[in-house]
């Protein structure tokens, strides 16, 4: 089945939208018979989940981090870790930047934007977001590259709202670039909203349940 869905998403989202497979809480087996499909991106919500099958794992895989990020945790991931997803406070560019200069490294990163009216989301202000990139301090943070912004819409029904939510964040990314050309990825869309996604402009959707079925616990 992971076989098949990974094929079918593949032949069906456009040529320019990369596929994360969210393989969060999925045992090694399932992420294997991805690889076997030909998948090289994973997306994982956990430090210590994402090194462990980093390590179990062939090193052409490129690992995502998607979920929200502790400080005391990059270190774990900084060695090997292709994408972060969730970055959502300064303070978490500052321990990225320190980590990647260890390992000699520039790891890249999207900032998180909120979009959706529940408060559980993390996420940072269009002006906070607008307001790192123009920053003295991340200028000279040489060991990042911010390469796109991420965002969640709301657990809703209402495709409308899904849409404007999605439709904003593509608006603040298109006049972000023109100042900043290393914007290139917008992460939006998972397994109950990746079409609407790609419609308001998606460059990477991050899907889990619609590949390896069901999560056994909610995260
Ligand atoms: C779990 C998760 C996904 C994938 O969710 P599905 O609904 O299973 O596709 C995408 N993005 C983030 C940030 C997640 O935590």
């Amino acid at each position: 089945m992971i076989k098949e869905n990974i094929h079918n998403f593949k032949k069906n989202i456009p040529e320019n939208v990369t596929l994360v497979a969210v393989s969060k809480t999925k045992p090694i087996a399932d992420l294997k018979e991805a690889y076997d499909a030909g998948q090289r991106i994973f997306g994982e919500n956990k430090v210590q989940e994402m090194v462990d099958k980093y390590e179990a794992l062939p090193k052409d895989i490129q690992w995502h981090m998607i979920g929200h990020l502790q400080s005391n945790k990059v270190k774990y991931m900084a060695p090997f870790v292709d994408l972060i997803h969730g970055v959502d406070s300064f303070s978490t560019l500052k321990e990225i930047n320190k980590q990647a200069a260890k390992n000699n490294r520039i790891i890249n990163c999207l900032l998180q934007a909120s979009i959706a009216d529940e408060e559980t989301k993390f996420g940072l202000s269009f002006e906070e977001i607008t307001a790192i990139l123009a920053s003295k301090e991340f200028a000279e943070m040489k060991h990042i590259s911010i390469v796109g912004l991420m965002g969640m819409a709301t657990f809703t029904n209402d495709t409308l709202k899904i849409s404007s939510e999605f439709s904003s964040l593509k608006k603040l990314f298109d006049a972000l670039k023109v100042s900043n050309p290393s914007l290139t990825i917008l992460s939006m869309g998972m397994s109950g909203d990746y079409q609407i996604a790609i419609e308001n402009g998606s460059t990477m959707i991050r899907v889990g349940s619609s590949i390896f079925g069901n999560r056994n616990y909610i995260l």
